[in-house]
């Protein structure tokens, strides 16, 4: 699937994108054709496959950002809060910024500072990322992100960006009723996509989607590494 959506530009990487069936609604499709993703992705910005960004983290490949906006999409309303947990190169935070609109609020999200600048910077490369960031529509900090963003809480929209060694129920707290998280969990040695939907009446179900590898949603690098209690 990855190669075959591969453009030689940003309209034409978006084009096959739908053409492929990855790209759900229109409105998902205009929100992906204003962010340039050359803006955030150092190398083959135009390529369906992730690409490295420094800090051992990457840009995720254009046809998952395209299937996390599709799975969020009913929660992407003109006006909704979103929380975007490992935020990164600030690609996925800008497309979800356009589908929110100006009077809507993304939360960015990342451990790494020099990730947050880096995405500042990425966005700060657009008029419209300029006003995004200036207007307060968007927001990127650095925090740990299995403890959400309470602050702005609640959110309609949860994407996590990093695969999440189990399901943080923090993370769902956070989310309206009714709200939806997007979130790869780790299972055994694989990783799956789960759906995590809050229903109005506050009921949790989470379904399990498909197969991906994403870095995972760990501790800081420099954190203090936790004693292996065999060795004590
Ligand atoms: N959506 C981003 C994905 C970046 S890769 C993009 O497409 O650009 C995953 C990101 O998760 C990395 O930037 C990494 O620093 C971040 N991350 C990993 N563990 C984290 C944690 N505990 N809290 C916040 N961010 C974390």
């Amino acid at each position: 699937m990855a190669w075959r959506s591969s453009g030689v530009s940003n309209a034409d990487l978006v084009e096959r994108l739908h053409q492929a069936g990855l790209i759900e609604d229109d409105r998902i499709k205009d929100a992906m054709l204003k962010v340039d993703r050359a803006h955030f992705a150092p190398s083959y910005p135009y390529q369906d496959s992730p690409q490295p960004i420094g800090h051992h983290a990457t840009i995720s490949a254009p046809h998952m950002h395209a299937s996390a906006c599709s799975s969020l999409f009913p929660f992407l309303y003109p006006g909704a809060k979103v929380l975007d947990i490992g935020s990164g190169s600030g690609y996925l935070t800008a497309v979800f910024a356009n589908l929110v609109g100006p009077e809507g609020r993304v939360i960015g999200v990342d451990h790494i500072e020099p990730l947050v600048t880096l995405s500042v910077n990425n966005m700060r490369k657009s008029e419209a990322g300029r006003r995004m960031l200036d207007s307060g529509n968007v927001r990127l900090v650095t925090a740990d992100g299995r403890k959400g963003f309470p602050e702005e809480a609640p959110y309609d929209a949860i994407h996590v960006g990093a695969a999440a060694a189990k399901h943080h129920e923090e993370l769902e707290a956070q989310l309206k009723a009714p709200g939806r998280m997007f979130v790869p969990v780790e299972e055994g040695w694989s990783q799956y996509i789960f759906v995590v939907d809050k229903d109005k009446d506050g009921n949790i179900t989470r379904k399990r989607q498909y197969g991906v590898q994403y870095v995972p949603l760990c501790d800081h690098p420099d954190a203090p590494k936790r004693k292996d209690s065999k060795h004590q």
